[in-house]
This record gives structure tokens, sequence and C-alpha cells, in this order.
């Protein structure tokens, strides 16, 4: 999972229970999904 900081809008990839902006302490994030490419075998 990826969560996005609203306050630096900088992505942390980190699974904390206290989990901190890293870059400016927010603690407030969305949390993102890594995008998922998917390859459909088409046959
Ligand atoms: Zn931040």
């Amino acid at each position: 999972m990826m969560y996005k900081c609203t306050n630096c809008k900088k992505t942390v990839a980190k699974l904390e229970e206290n989990i901190r902006c890293p870059y400016c302490g927010f603690r407030i994030f969305i949390l993102q999904r890594p995008e998922v490419v998917r390859r459909v075998l088409a046959r």
C-alpha cells in the first residue's frame, strides 16, 4: 500500500501503526493503491 501525505503530497511506502510522513511529519494520509498491471493472456 502507498500512502500519500496530504500536506506535502509525497508518497510514503510504509506500513506502520503510527505512520508519519518522513518529510514533513504530517500524519494524515490518503491511501493509494499501487498501480497494478494486469496482463491478460489473450488466448
Ligand atoms: Zn508530508
